[in-house]
């Protein structure tokens, strides 16, 4: 994305699609707001730290998401950096859109420390804790601005920056299928984190380039030529490289031999219909020859992801060999911007945005789901995933199931790590103790210390979002009754009980039998969600 030209307000409304008067007049509204707040505020580039944030949005629409997102681009630091009060924000523009702000800055208070075994559990922290998914795809904006604009930070910081940005943030975008995204903020990360191997790929790439251009623009125009004799003028025929990083990846995987890795050249066709893809490929190999065991259809059977696409390669004469992919305009949307694609769902003020879990209800829809037509694909949609779908499917107008996976579970909890890097997951205001009666009923009443990130904390403590939390336990160490006035989990509560032999607290009035039927059902589907999360990182 464009970070050499400086942009301007009119820049981002031309890369949204589809804006309405009032759309425009929110996003003029944001774009002065965020000038004005951010007024007396420099990059390290010395450029005004407006640059950052009209970048931000730029991205945002370029991105395809919708007027409150791009909006919330503008102002996604104006909490944190200026400091502008939440209520400003919720007065001139609307709980959407602070939701949304917040949302963002604290999602920047989660810490990076770096470790392997942490990252996973970092990437499914992110996820969990976005909420809604705008927050995290206004996050990998940011990203992309700053990863971008990375040359005037201090060495040090370039390396964390670019290395956090490669292990976390680059594969997220991939595994919401923003692979447009993932690659670039891969390809701009390559460099500070290991520049020689950028050096040697490069170079490698540019050799290959100047062998095989010539061959390139030629194929070119011939593909042209056929698909025009052919009738197919609603076509349009893409080139690509492939990028850097995925370049190296590849490279060690094929023992360093450029030669062996045939996707270096892509060409991209892009037609109007299913039907067109298999005829488009049929017509390339009457003129082409295709090389043995390269074609793949991913359209009949897409990939786990709900990638879909045809894929040939083909010799182009001079011993140049180009990779093709034949894909519908919607399969390249898709398969370019993943989530983003699908959650250009009405914006705008109109009606109010179901913002929790939505989300989570437009990535399900995107997961092939089995009939008893389409036995092949049974493998890759557990029997929970097709089951949640179907209940959401029978149960999308029912009030009170919408309002309670609106509700604030997420909020509710908290995830904390363990020393090794585990996420364990607790309710809010949770303890040490509570962390260590999870973690094992005989680490609880074992505990005699904690530390959280670290320092030493008392036992009381109540823990925050991303804390590494861990216990000191001794042999001759024991439950303190005390500790019942503060756990906040039934499990401790239980353990504590059980160990000073004091009856088990008496359970709250019962409900009615429907009302608890229903209230089971209800947490059942938030764990299936919980899993879901889990599963799908
Ligand atoms: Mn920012």
């Amino acid at each position: 994305m464009n970070q050499q030209k400086t942009l301007t307000l009119s820049d981002v409304i031309s890369k949204m699609k589809s804006v309405s008067p009032d759309d425009i007049a929110l996003i003029t509204k944001a774009h002065d707001f965020a000038m004005d707040a951010h007024k007396d505020l420099k990059r390290f580039s010395g450029e005004p730290y407006f640059v950052h944030l009209i970048g931000t949005a730029y991205n945002l629409a370029e991105l395809g998401m919708g007027p409150i997102t791009v909006a919330a681009g503008f102002l996604h630091d104006s909490i944190e950096d200026v400091p502008v009060p939440a209520e400003t924000i919720q007065r001139e523009f609307g709980s959407e859109i602070l939701f949304l702000v917040e949302g963002v800055t604290k999602l920047g208070k989660i810490r990076y420390k770096g470790s392997e075994r942490h990252n996973e559990s970092l990437r499914k922290l992110f996820i969990a804790t976005s909420q809604d998914i705008r927050v995290l795809i206004i996050k990998l904006a940011d990203r992309l601005h700053n990863i971008g604009t990375l040359q005037f930070v201090r060495p040090e910081k370039q390396v964390r920056i670019a290395t956090e940005t490669l292990q976390i943030y680059a594969p997220i975008a991939y595994r919401l299928g923003i692979r447009k995204l993932s690659r670039q903020l891969e390809d701009l990360s390559f460099p500070y984190v290991y520049p020689e191997e950028y050096r040697k790929v490069k170079d490698l790439l540019k050799e290959k380039k100047n062998e095989t251009e010539k061959s390139l623009s030629k194929f070119q125009k011939n593909l042209h030529k056929e698909l025009a004799k052919n009738d197919y003028r609603d076509v349009s025929i893409q080139y690509r490289i492939k990028g850097l990083f995925s370049l190296w990846w590849k490279l060690q995987k094929k023992g360093n031999d450029i030669e062996k890795i045939y996707d270096i050249n892509a060409v991209r066709v892009i037609v109007p219909t299913v039907a067109d893809c298999y005829q488009v490929l049929g017509l390339v190999h009457t003129v082409w020859r295709p090389l043995p065991g390269r074609i793949k259809d991913y359209i009949a059977f897409p990939k786990p992801n709900g990638y879909r696409s045809i894929y040939t390669t083909i010799f182009v004469g001079d011993g140049t060999i180009v990779e093709i992919q034949i894909k519908t305009k919607e399969m390249y949307e898709e398969g370019e911007y993943g989530i983003a694609s699908h959650i250009s769902y009405k914006e705008g003020g109109h009606s109010k945005s179901k913002t929790n879990f939505h989300w989570i209800q437009q990535l399900l829809s995107r997961i092939p789901i089995t009939t008893k037509d389409q036995p092949q694909s049974s493998t890759v949609t557990p029997k929970w995933i097709k089951d949640l779908v179907e209940y959401q499917k029978h149960n999308l107008d029912n009030d009170s199931y919408q309002h309670n996976l609106q509700g604030d579970y997420l909020k509710e909890r908290i995830f904390v790590f363990t020393p090794r890097g585990d996420v364990v997951d607790l309710p809010i205001d949770s303890t040490p103790i509570d962390f260590a009666y999870t973690i094992h009923s005989d680490i609880g009443n074992h505990t005699v210390g904690a530390k959280i990130n670290g320092k030493y904390s008392t036992l009381s403590e109540k823990l925050k979002n991303g804390e590494i939390v861990e216990i000191e336990s001794r042999k001759n160490g024991k439950p303190n009754i005390k500790w019942l006035d503060f756990v906040k989990t039934t499990i401790a509560q239980r353990h504590i009980r059980n160990y000073f032999e004091l009856p088990a607290r008496p359970s709250k009035k019962s409900k009615s039998p429907k009302k608890a039927k229903l209230k089971r059902k209800i947490i059942q589907i938030k764990t299936i969600i919980f899993i879901f999360l889990y599963f799908f990182m």
